[in-house]
């Protein structure tokens, strides 16, 4: 959260970090909840702004300039993946540093194999959604 609130802010501010940090408490886990970048975004679909738009490197963002903060992209998301911007109001998700060779938070983290960059193809993104999806309904986040 530090990394990507340096990179995209300039300043360490875990509140402005577009990847979020849940603990599962009976498991005493902690979890990162990432935009799933899903093929079928319901964001996409429902935003009244049409400020949810798929990037050529396939995330889905948030055009700052056009955001009015309704939320609607945040209640629809099956793993309440957009964050707001405490300062803005609007909404904020990972663009996977777009241009860097590797998100910062993957070259950020010290355990070894806890984050990667997965290829199109090494993991299910349909699977996962669903298994954050579970976990979310099973530990909803206050
Ligand atoms: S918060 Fe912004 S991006 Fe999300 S649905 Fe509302 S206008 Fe669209």
């Amino acid at each position: 959260m530090i990394a990507c609130s340096m990179k995209h802010h300039g300043r360490i501010d875990p509140g402005l970090s577009r990847v979020d940090v849940i603990r599962l408490t009976p498991q005493e886990l902690d979890v990162p909840v990432i935009c799933m970048a899903c093929d079928i975004a319901p964001c996409i679909k429902v935003c009244p702004m049409n400020a949810r738009i798929r990037q050529a490197n396939g995330t889905v963002v948030t055009d700052a300039d056009v955001c009015i903060g309704c939320r609607a992209c945040v209640y629809i998301c099956p793993v309440g993946s957009p964050k707001i911007n405490p300062h803005t109001g609007k909404t904020m998700t990972c663009d996977m540093c777009q241009g860097e060779t590797e998100p910062w938070c993957v070259a950020a983290c010290r355990q070894e194999g806890a984050l990667k960059m997965c290829t199109d193809g090494a993991i299910s993104k349909n699977s996962a959604r669903q298994a954050a999806d579970r976990s979310r309904k099973t530990y909803p986040r206050k």
